[in-house]
Parts: structure tokens; C-alpha cells; sequence
């Protein structure tokens, strides 16, 4: 059994929906996981900032902007009476599940229900679709088996537990529909695995039901070498080793979750990059194997934030790095790249959240200096250690460009650079040119 997701511009539109079908409509069995149609997750988002600032006028006003495109998609999608009447009294009923929140009071858990509609609305609009044109297909609800734990991790036993009793319940059945993203908490709550998580709700299906592959469209043909959005002729990589992937997914190639990498690693289940607009075109396959050593890959983390912690203290001591540690762990905040020095060691974080508070408690240990608007430019590939040369490149392209950490040997497969976000366009140009020559 396959597992693809399409995200959100692929059901985008009435036409997006049914050009899905062409891709969908085989006989390989699979599941597909969809996102929300494009900027409703967005617009939900706004609708809950609404509610929590008691702004009810601006909800509403914005929940009625939000229903009357699905009422416009769903026009241009169904052509008999009886699927237009189904369909606007599925939106009918969302949107007025939406709606009763503007005379309740709103918590954190609304929402999260709140956020929950789109996916919800996508699945059941394409799997309404899929019966009108004749095709047979199950909606199975993700909210029956996916589920995070106390600590937000995904519960794969719980999934694969649940997911399979879904699907024993419909044994002739081939195509299977399920949402994205969404999922219930250690409560039972409706809760979700974060934006952009519906790659992820792929890779944790892709686990739990042993897929022969996990397929993740989107409308590029693949992970590239750079960042087309800056650098001119970049490419579409063939073939990456999960580790490698899972490099880049998390410094930038904003095209794959970072999380979603690892389940398919563990279960050793290829992942393969594919382009909505151009299905025959190769994409990107991920898999446990290494397409040769060498550079493979350029990305950029922007928004990025250094913390210096300098004291006379660390100086031959041990447990100082321990106690500097804790106070990010406390706060829940990941640190992406670490330099030490004798006497100073520099962290950097993305998430800002609980900035001031770490600054306060890190003042115990030392003299503490911040850096903002910083880039991490991330150089991914499989170095092997005997290597030489491979630092060399890199400094000498970038020979004209502050560099404010390095880091190199953490693994075998990254080289870390932080870079003022200024720099960062000249940055990956100079390697492109001097890495893929
Ligand atoms: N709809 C969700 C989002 O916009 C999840 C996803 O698209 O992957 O973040
Ligand atoms: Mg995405």
C-alpha cells in the first residue's frame, strides 16, 4: 500500500480537485493524505485571534469570507443536484460548528477544533468528489487513530493499533482518504502535530501501516541543490539518504516537514519528493541508501538568534555546559547550533518565545551577549571523515562573508554556518558557484 499527501495548493480549487483524480485513480492501493485547501489554515488562524481578543465582529465577518469560497469551490466542483446539496450541507454544518464559538468562550482547546476544519473539509469534499465520478473510496477519520502523547510526541503504537482496525472494516476497499495534521492529545482533545505537519501524519501512516512507499506532492519537482527562490539554475536532487534529507528539511528546503523524515527512517520506508504539475518528472527519492560522497546541498535557516555566554568559570570546569542546557530546556527552546571556546560557548535558537527569561537565567553563569537577524547556511552531504578538502571549498567560497559560528563534524552529513541574514543571498550564490561548478 502507498501513502501520498498532496498539500494544500493541490486542493487548492475546484480545478486542483479534480485534476487530483489523475493521480489518485489507479489501481495501486493507497492511502492519501490531504492538507486543508490552500490559506484556510491561515484564515482559521486569524478567526481564532479574533476569539481570543473578543473580537466578534471580525470572526464573523471573517468566517463568512472563508465559507462563501467554499461555496464557490464546491459550485464549480459537483455538477449534480445531489452532490451541490451534500456538500453545502457539509460546509453548513462546519461552518456553523465554527460559528457557535463566537457566543462561547474561547480557550486554547477551541482553537485547536477551530484549526481542525480545514482538513476536515478537504477530505470530505474529495472523497464527495470521488463518489460522484464513480470511484470508490473510504473517508477514514484521522482523529480515530492519530494521537499524541503528554509530551506531544506521536503515540505510533496507539496509530498503528487504530489505524489498522480502520482499515480492516473496509477489506475490498483501495482508496483511502484521510486528513492531515490533525490528531487528538493524551486527553482525547482535538489537537494537531503543528503547521506544515500534514508531511508528517504521511510519514506516521506511512509507519504504522508498513507502506512500500510514502509519496509527498507539492508543486516542485523535488528537493534542490539551493534555494531557487535566490540562486539561478539549481536542480532537483535525485536521491538523498534520509540523513541527509533530514538535514535540509530542517535547515530550509521548506518543501518536506523536518520531523517527517524519522519515522520512515526507523521503518525504513522510501520517501519520494514528487511534482503535482509535473507527475512524470523524477522528484526526489529518499531512502536509506548514499548517492556517493560529496556535497549534495545548500539551504538557509533565517530568523535566527545567537546567545554568547562568557565566563571565567568554565575555565577547566565540568557541568558548566550542563547548567547553561538545563535553562533551555526549561524553557522548551531547541538549540540548532553549538561552538565552544575555553572560556565562552554560543548557542543559537529559532524559537525566541521565552528569549528574555533564558537571558535572565543565563546571567548567573556568565556575561551574556545576543545577535539577531542571523542566517544558518547549511552545507548537506556525505563527508566521509577521511575527506580532505571539503572545508577548504566551503571558506574559500565564502571568503568574503562574516562568518559568526561554524560547525562541522557533529555528523558526517552537515557543515554549519551563521551568517548575518544580510549576507545570506551573496552566501549561497558564492557556494553555488564554487560547489556546483
Ligand atoms: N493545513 C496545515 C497547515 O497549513 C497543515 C499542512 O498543510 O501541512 O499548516
Ligand atoms: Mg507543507
Amino acid at each position: 500500500m502507498l501513502v501520498v499527501k498532496f498539500g494544500g495548493t493541490s486542493v487548492g480549487s475546484a480545478e486542483r480537485i479534480k485534476a487530483l483524480t489523475n493521480l489518485v485513480v489507479n489501481d495501486t492501493p493507497k492511502i492519501v493524505v490531504l492538507s486543508a485547501m490552500s490559506g484556510t489554515t491561515n484564515t482559521l488562524v486569524e478567526i481564532a485571534n479574533y476569539l481570543y481578543n473578543k473580537n466578534n465582529e471580525g470572526a464573523l465577518e471573517t468566517i463568512l469570507q472563508l465559507e462563501k469560497k467554499y461555496k464557490q469551490t464546491i459550485e464549480e466542483l459537483f455538477s449534480t443536484v445531489e452532490y451541490k446539496q451534500q456538500a453545502a450541507d457539509l460546509i453548513e454544518s462546519h461552518f456553523s460548528y465554527i460559528r457557535a464559538f463566537t457566543k462561547d468562550q474561547f480557550t486554547m482547546f477551541e482553537e485547536r477544533a477551530i484549526l481542525a476544519q480545514g482538513e476536515l473539509l478537504s477530505t470530505a469534499l474529495f472523497n464527495f468528489y470521488l463518489h460522484e465520478i464513480g470511484v470508490e473510496s473510504v473517508l477514514l477519520p484521522a482523529l480515530n487513530f492519530m494521537r499524541i502523547n503528554e509530551d506531544e510526541e506521536p503515540d505510533a503504537a496507539f496509530i498503528k493499533e487504530n489505524i489498522t482496525l480502520e482499515l480492516a472494516q473496509h477489506k475490498n476497499c483501495n482508496l483511502f482518504i484521510t486528513q492531515g495534521y490533525i490528531c487528538r492529545n493524551s486527553f482525547g482533545e482535538i489537537d494537531n502535530l503543528k503547521r506544515g505537519g500534514s508531511d508528517y501524519t504521511a510519514s506516521l501512516v506511512g509507519a504504522a501501516i508498513n507502506a512500500s512507499e510514502i509519496q509527498i506532492w507539492t508543486d516542485i519537482d523535488g528537493m534542490h541543490n539551493n534555494d531557487p527562490r535566490i540562486v539561478d539554475k539549481t536542480h532537483p536532487i535525485a536521491q538523498l539518504s534520509f540523513d541527509e534529507a533530514a538535514e535540509l528539511a530542517y535547515f530550509g528546503a521548506k518543501i518536506l516537514h523536518p520531523s517527517s523524515v524519522l519515522p520512515a527512517k526507523i521503518s525504513n520506508i522510501p520517501v519520494r519528493l514528487k511534482n503535482t504539475m509535473q507527475p512524470e518528472a523524477h522528484g526526489t527519492l529518499i531512502n536509506t541508501e548514499s548517492s556517493g560522497t560529496g556535497i549534495k546541498a545548500i539551504a538557509a535557516k533565517d530568523n535566527i538568534t545567537a546567545i554568547k555566554i562568557k565566563s571565567g568559570r568554565m575555565l577547566l570546569a565540568y557541568g558548566f555546559l550542563r547548567k547553561v542546557f538545563e535553562i533551555f530546556e526549561a524553557y522548551k527552546t531547541p538549540i540548532d547550533m553549538i561552538t565552544t571556546s575555553e572560556v565562552a560557548v554560543s548557542v543559537t535558537i529559532d524559537d525566541t518565545k521565552y528569549l528574555n527569561e533564558i537571558i535572565e537565567e543565563l546571567k548567573k553563569y556568565g556575561t551574556v551577549d545576543v545577535d539577531t537577524n542571523l542566517t544558518i547556511v547549511c552545507v548537506v552531504g556525505d563527508f566521509i571523515a577521511e575527506s580532505k578538502g571539503y572545508a577548504l571549498q566551503i571558506f574559500d567560497a565564502l571568503q568574503h562573508i562574516p562568518i559568526r559560528m561554524i560547525s562541522y563534524g557533529g555528523s558526517l552529513h552537515n557543515v554549519s554556518l551563521l551568517v548575518n541574514t544580510a549576507d545570506k543571498k551573496e552566501a549561497l550564490i558564492s557556494l553555488n558557484n564554487k560547489l556546483f561548478k
